[in-house]
């Protein structure tokens, strides 16, 4: 898979995709990372991304022409790219999206900057806009991060054991079980007994009892969610029957 990412801010990127599981699947070659100077795409001598908003008002807008002209180079030789614009006004990115795009060969990052991107590029080259949550950051680069980490995460090979990625939270609809590591009694605090039993079965059913006490406690709207979904497939059911 390859990622593409259009910044204004390059150098934020050195050191975050350099280390860990995202380094090791570059290594690997299960991912590439390209990262994009926007002012290499603009005409000008001061080499200009943002101008005054039309219709006043504070901020600035990034220009649509730097756009246009590096989203276009990226992709000519991959019509099929995902193009993603990181904005406080997309859909919300969660792991179902993360998966989803880990399905796709070329995803194109934009981080917008300022009071956000002129809205022709949205219009005519942006097929998903993406918010990591409704609060409203400086730039669409730690967005941006976020997304290549999740979806590296699923990529098959990118972690040491296939089971870690189906267990964490969210991809079972649950949140993770809890977990614990040697010493078995530290400060007077034991790991539960059960984990030290080797009775596999008996941990597995233990691991999820606590993995839904967990989610009614954090996270109700999940298990809320999933009901939700259930019945709506009974439904489903149900009227395909009658036909
Ligand atoms: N005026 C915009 C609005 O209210 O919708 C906010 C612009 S924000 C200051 C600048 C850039 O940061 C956005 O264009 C976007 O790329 C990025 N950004 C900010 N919050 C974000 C979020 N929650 N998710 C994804 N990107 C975000």
């Amino acid at each position: 898979m390859r990622f593409d990412v259009i910044t204004i801010f390059p150098e934020i990127f050195r050191g975050v995709f350099e280390f860990g599981i995202i380094r090791r699947a570059v290594e690997a070659q299960l991912l590439a990372i390209h990262i994009h100077d926007l002012r290499d795409y603009t005409a000008d001598r001061h080499h200009m991304v943002d101008d005054r908003p039309f219709g006043g008002g504070a901020g600035m807008v990034m220009k649509p022409e730097p756009l246009f002209r590096a989203i276009e180079a990226i992709t000519h030789d991959a019509p099929q790219t995902r193009v993603v614009l990181l904005s406080p006004q997309g859909r919300l990115f969660n792991q179902p999206l993360a998966a989803e795009l880990a399905q796709d060969e070329r995803v194109l990052l934009i981080c917008g900057r300022y009071e956000g991107i002129d809205e022709r590029v949205v219009e005519n080259l942006v097929s998903d806009e993406l918010s990591i949550g409704d609060y409203v950051l400086s730039g669409g680069e730690i967005p941006a991060m976020v997304v290549v980490d999740a979806v590296t995460r699923l990529l098959p090979g990118a972690l040491g054991c296939e089971d870690s990625a189906a267990q964490d939270s969210f991809s079972s609809g649950l949140l993770d079980y809890p977990h614990y590591t040697r010493p078995a009694e530290y400060r007077g605090l034991p790991v539960p007994e059960i984990l030290l039993s080797g009775h596999h079965a008996a941990i597995e059913k233990w691991r999820q009892q606590k993995a839904m006490e967990k989610t009614l406690r954090c996270r109700p709207d999940l298990v809320e969610a999933q009901h939700n979904q259930k019945a709506e497939e009974i439904l489903k059911d149900k009227k395909d029957l009658k036909r």
